[in-house]
């Protein structure tokens, strides 16, 4: 599941030395948090909104079996085909099967962080389908072979420049010189044709209504409507978390998400499907088909962690995270990346892979207080890092916790190993600083400076001055 084979602190290191991608971070991720901030500055009363959504979301997931049982009976009395999916090796099985079941060779996809999840390009390649991605920022991608870094920004660490030479390949023309509008209008132009040749088109979604088997997407491009709207046949895919009850749910969380994702009151197209096209009705997919994916979701329901599948996908946490805003996305290894990625990544893809994860984190609580239904992230990162830590634990750590749990007890044995510690760690010190310190400090001053003790500890001073 891991997406970039190098270890995490090799990814790190990559990252921090890459200047662009510091300079797009840093400009992206902070704009993004101040539209956030006026957004919310519009609201009435955001925090009541907020705990309203998280009731919701609480409440949804506590009867997710009933509520998942009324969206997929109300999708298959509209018309709808409803596919349970337990892994991802299921969703590609179910995806490839309709597709070449109908004779077709080529797909147009819009935003799904779910596709993504389950690697279903691939797949679809595997099995002689192209797929092509419409999001704009999608599209960027998929031309460089590289995945998400963002949520909600997927190219948010590419330059206009390279964005250019992608394109330049594309119209088969040089674009270094082109602004944004023309590099836009290539792309543009493409898509339209992919968008009618298409036999398939195959869309994200953003919230299900159970009461009505409506599916909901919120986009900024026209692409999703054409992905939903013009191949004979519709393919949406969700994690089974997005299930909402009603359409005032449905209200209440479309207040918050595009305002805690880019600012916006609401997106350019927010996109309502109920079934497939009726008769009479002039556009619209002779076939809709809804997959429903697990993929680990139903392990988290019940457990301190199910508070992680409330997540709305907005990205907020990412734009204040001091660590996401160096590393970017790509370091986290993922599909999902920042706080929420820390989380969950662990959790829905395994250890083995992402162990490291929930040490990337400062505990500062910044994504915490931004995300829009509140999830206690840093709550769930310590549980994650005390899960690991009773795992693993050497029993040399023991032993060394044991010792140090022996002298804090006496102050006597305290200041004596103070004084001798201290000595001891001015032996690694170059300039003030422990850059490669020895045995357990090794792993820690790889990735930071470690300051020696005073000298002369502040208790011995207090003396000699009182
Ligand atoms: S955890 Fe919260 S802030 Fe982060 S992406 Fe999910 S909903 Fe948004």
């Amino acid at each position: 599941m891991a997406q970039n084979p190098l270890p995490f602190y090799e990814r790190v290191e990559q990252a921090l030395n890459d200047a662009q991608l510091q300079a797009a971070l840093q400009k992206a991720a902070g704009k993004f948090d101040l539209a956030r901030m006026r957004a919310w500055d519009e609201l009435d009363d955001v925090v009541a909104m907020r705990d309203r959504a998280k009731g919701v979301k609480a409440h949804t997931l506590a009867h997710l079996d009933r509520y998942l049982a009324q969206l997929a009976a109300a999708l298959r009395a509209a018309g709808g085909q409803v596919h349970f999916a337990a892994d991802a090796a299921e969703v590609q099985a179910i995806v490839t099967g309709i597709v070449r079941a109908a004779g077709h060779d080529l797909v147009v996809k819009s935003k799904s962080m779910t596709s993504e999840e389950v690697g279903l390009n691939g797949a679809l390649a595997a099995a002689g389908v192209r797929a092509v991605e419409t999001d704009l920022g999608e599209y960027i991608i998929q031309l460089a072979g590289e995945t998400p870094s963002h949520i909600v920004a997927p190219a948010i660490h590419k330059s206009r420049e390279e964005v250019a030479a992608l394109f330049s390949q594309v119209a088969g023309r040089p674009l270094a010189d082109a602004d944004i509008p023309t590099l836009t209008a290539v792309a543009r132009e493409e898509l339209r044709r992919q968008f009618l040749a298409a036999g398939v088109g195959i869309s994200g979604v953003n919230f299900a209504v159970a009461e009505t088997g409506t599916l909901v997407t919120v986009t900024n491009e026209g692409n999703g409507r054409l992905v939903t709207s013009v191949p004979p046949i519709h393919i949406a895919l969700m994690g089974m978390e997005k299930a909402v009850p009603t359409l005032n749910d449905l209200m209440l969380l479309l207040e918050l998400l595009p305002r805690s994702a880019t600012g916006q009151t609401i997106t350019s197209y927010v996109q309502m499907v109920t079934g497939p096209r009726r008769a009479g009705e002039v556009d619209g997919p002779e076939q809709l088909h809804l997959v429903i994916l697990d993929n680990g979701r139903s392990d988290l329901l019940g457990t301190e962690f199910e508070e992680s599948l409330q997540c709305l996908r907005c990205g907020a946490c990412l734009n204040v995270c001091p660590v996401y805003r160096l590393i970017g996305g790509h370091a986290y290894g993922g599909v999902y990346s920042g706080p929420i990625g820390a989380a969950q990544s662990p959790l829905l893809f395994g250890q083995r892979d992402f162990a490291d994860l929930p040490q990337a984190s400062t505990l500062c609580g910044a994504c915490r207080d931004v995300c829009p239904v509140r999830i206690d992230i840093p709550r769930m990162l310590l549980a994650l890092r005390r899960r690991q830590a009773e795992g693993t634990a050497v029993s040399a750590e023991k032993i060394a916790f044991r010792a140090y749990s022996q002298i804090t007890r006496k102050p006597g044995r305290y200041r004596a190993a103070v004084r001798l510690g201290g000595a001891g760690l001015w032996l690694w010190a170059r300039d003030g600083r422990i850059r490669r310190g020895p045995g357990p400090l090794k792993g820690w001053t790889r990735v930071r400076d470690l300051r020696p003790f005073a000298r002369r500890p502040f208790l011995g001073r207090r003396k000699d001055e009182g």
